[in-house]
């Protein structure tokens, strides 16, 4: 039987599949299949979710609501309950003379019948405040012989992720089955022992041995954060095998040629002559990085974050004039046709002067006013901006030198990487560069974006008042509009935010046209517009110009107007629900307002009562207009996945490291992650299969 094979000494035995360990068959090898285990070192890396603590006993009277916890008692009086479904209840009493009810809304009558008065019991289970005291539902349990002491395990229990027909014993069993197959520690270890020495990194071994076997004694809390010393190490390595894959994605981009696009300046200079303010110290290093990555042979891959009117567009401007002075075309793309027609306007007023024209191709341009665009673009015309669909529809270009990107935060590596491809012409790969208005928090974006170089535009331009930030309860809307009303008088313009959230576009237009309504009878004489995603591109755009020309003091609008809305006479935001928005949409909704010179306000109306989390957002709201604090805060309330989005979710989904959690780690694991490919590269391979395998993550790269 193969499954009895020895290993060989010299074979590594983390690389051989599981049937070498005994007992494995090929069931139970297709059932750990499922769980993505093959191979013998897949399992030592399989870790666990959790502990469950059955090395003790706890008294019920020292139970409480919310532990996991094991008992030892009698069972007192059985009920079962049959009105509406089946329900057993179980009373168990122990030495503590406290009663714990046990309830079980699946069962067996044979179950039932073994579990009756005078049975002795062993349970574990979560405890919860039921109505009837203290209980726990569904724990598992175990008769125990009348008089026999219970076995107490010797080391806390493990919990696993698990897969149907492949329960936690069988799992726990051939995980302890791999680990006995352990090498040494010298080559287990692919950290050179001295980078280990250095961060005060546990040895791996140890690591997996206790994080898979904690003695009876460790720190239960302090696993269950995974905050002890042996997951610390584990997480640090996911972080650095993560790092290394984004690093060796980026270096096979940066194998491939771009145009060196170094142009004389003359674009550059015209414009910043032309303009009516002087950049930003942030926006002048920011467009120096830039262009020094296109003056080089190799394709850029740059990341500009920038808060909302930190000023971007001017830094993307810039880097389109330098590949037009070096003879190349530029596509810039955002992901409305509103952004893009935003830009496009910017463009045309910046460039058009300077005889540097700008195609629009978004998707309302049709018929013969599209083919003719797309026949310039063809034949060299120097920048087209359009929405995303500009690549996907086979839009062809002469010398396509740079791709600007707009609102990066919706996209995953992925993306990214299709986008480039678009563009590829012969060898030739263009330059790109990303904006993004949703900041990153620093150690985010390092894990994040390994692969991209990252700018941060982290100054606004002078003469901007912040925003004033108060939260209002619904019950006192009329007041609310009432200011609106005052504010208006005074020449002021308002933005009208309804948000509903989860639901259908439709009903999101819904909710705008009865505010709309509400507003237009309240506020008699005021012109109050509306905009929503449900109308015509035209329609949206009317409204938009007419409130951007005052025409229309307010504007009602569903969170369409979240990008790229620049009316700076707009100083009063009032935003409908905004209890159930995230920190990173209402900062990008206020980003709206505050910027002109006029002092603006936010208003944040929320429904009452506020739970927990939506009391701290506001709280950050009004404490703060910093994108980069508000992207920490917002990290730390919800956690990575979420603010990095979700198509990003699943690539940055880790079996031991949290983000959040680990943050401090990252710079560590940058320096390592250094040193291992320039001194290691054998090693830095090896840990990228360790943890992500060969082709699983990053197979499209
Ligand atoms: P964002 O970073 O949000 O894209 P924009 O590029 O739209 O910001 O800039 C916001 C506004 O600030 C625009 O009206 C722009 O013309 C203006 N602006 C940009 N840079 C400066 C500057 N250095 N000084 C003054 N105003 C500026
Ligand atoms: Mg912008």
């Amino acid at each position: 039987m193969p499954a009895r094979a020895a290993v060989p000494a010299a074979a590594d035995p983390g690389s051989t599949p599981v049937a070498v360990l005994p007992g494995v068959g090929p069931a139970l090898a297709e059932a750990l299949a499922r769980l993505g285990l093959e191979r013998v070192q897949d399992l030592w890396f399989h870790l666990p979710l959790r502990y469950e603590d059955r090395t003790r006993i706890t008294p019920i009277a020292e139970l409480r609501p919310g532990m996991r916890a094991q008992v030892a008692g009698v069972v007192e009086a059985v009920e079962r309950g049959f009105r509406y479904r089946p329900q057993l209840k179980v009373a168990l009493g122990d030495d503590s003379r406290q009663t714990l009810l046990l309830r079980f809304f699946h069962f067996h009558r044979a179950q039932a019948e073994l579990l009756a008065p005078g049975t002795r019991l062993l349970c574990y289970g979560e405890v919860r405040l039921g109505a009837a005291g203290l209980e726990m539902v569904h724990p598992q349990y175990q008769r125990l012989a009348s008089d026999a002491p219970p076995t107490l395990e010797a080391l806390l229990s493990p919990v696993y992720p698990a897969t149907e027909g492949l329960g936690q014993r069988r799992l726990a069993g051939v995980i302890g089955k791999a680990l006995a197959l352990l090498p040494p520690e010298a080559s287990l270890e692919l950290i050179p022992p001295a980078l280990c020495a250095e961060l005060g990194l546990t040895s791996l071994r140890e690591a997996l041995l206790y994080v898979h076997r904690p003695p009876a004694d460790a720190d239960l809390a302090q696993l269950t954060q995974g905050r002890h010393p042996a997951q610390r190490r584990l997480a640090f390595e996911e972080l650095l095998a993560q790092h290394l894959s984004l690093k060796r994605l980026r270096a096979a981009v940066r194998r491939r040629h771009a145009p060196a696009l170094a142009g004389d300046g003359a674009l550059r200079r015209q414009l910043l002559q032309a303009l009516p303010f002087r950049p930003t110290g942030a926006q002048r290093r920011v467009a120096e990085e830039v262009a020094a990555d296109l003056a080089r042979p190799r394709p850029m891959l740059r990341l500009v974050q920038g808060d909302v009117g930190s000023g971007k567009t001017l830094v993307a401007a810039l880097a389109a004039l330098a590949a037009v002075e070096a003879g190349h075309q530029v596509a810039l793309m955002a992901p409305t046709e509103l952004l893009a027609g935003q830009h496009l306007a910017n463009f045309r007023r910046w460039l058009e002067p300077l005889g540097v024209a700008v195609e629009w191709l978004a998707g309302k341009v049709q018929g013969r006013a599209r083919r003719q665009a797309l026949q310039r673009v063809a034949e060299g015309a120097p920048v087209a901006i359009g929405t995303h669909a500009l690549m996907q529809e086979g839009v062809a270009f002469a010398r396509l030198g740079l791709v600007i990107v707009d609102e990066q935060h919706r996209f995953g590596v992925q993306q990214r990487l299709a986008l480039r491809d678009k563009g590829r012409e012969g060898d030739l790969v263009p330059h790109q560069l990303v904006l993004t208005a949703t900041p990153i928090p620093r150690t985010l974006a390092m894990a994040a974006y390994a692969d991209l170089d990252v700018s941060s535009i982290d100054e606004l331009p002078p003469g901007r008042t912040p925003v004033r930030t108060v939260a209002v309860s619904n019950a006192r809307r009329a007041e609310v509009i009432e200011r609106i009303r005052a504010a208006c008088a005074e020449g002021r313009q308002a933005y009208w935010v309804c948000t509903l959230i989860e639901e259908s576009e439709q009903l999101r237009a819904q909710a705008a046209e009865v505010a709309h309504a509400e507003l237009s009878a309240a506020l008699a004489g005021l012109p109050v517009g509306l905009v929503h995603g449900r109308m015509k591109p035209k329609e949206k755009q009317a409204a938009m110009d007419a409130f951007k020309a005052g025409a229309i003091a307010v504007l009602v609008a569903t969170t369409v107007i979240e990008v790229g809305v620049d009316v700076p006479n707009a100083s009063l935001m009032v935003i409908e629900n905004s209890e159930r928005l995230g920190l990173a949409q209402l900062h990008q909704l206020r980003g709206r307002v505050g910027r002109g010179a006029t002092a603006s306000s936010c208003v944040l109306l929320y429904q009452p009562p506020l739970g927990q989390l939506a009391r701290e957002r506001l709280n950050v709201m009004r404490e703060t207009t910093d994108g980069f604090r508000i992207a920490e805060k917002d990290l730390e309330l919800r956690g990575p996945g979420e603010v990095l989005g979700t198509r990003q979710t699943g690539q940055l989904s880790f079996r031991i490291a949290d983000l959040a959690r680990d943050a401090h780690l990252l710079p560590g694991v940058q320096r390592v992650g250094e040193r291992l490919l320039a001194e290691h590269p054998r090693r830095a391979q090896a840990l990228v299969e360790r943890w992500i395998g060969g082709a699983a993550r990053y197979a499209h790269a």
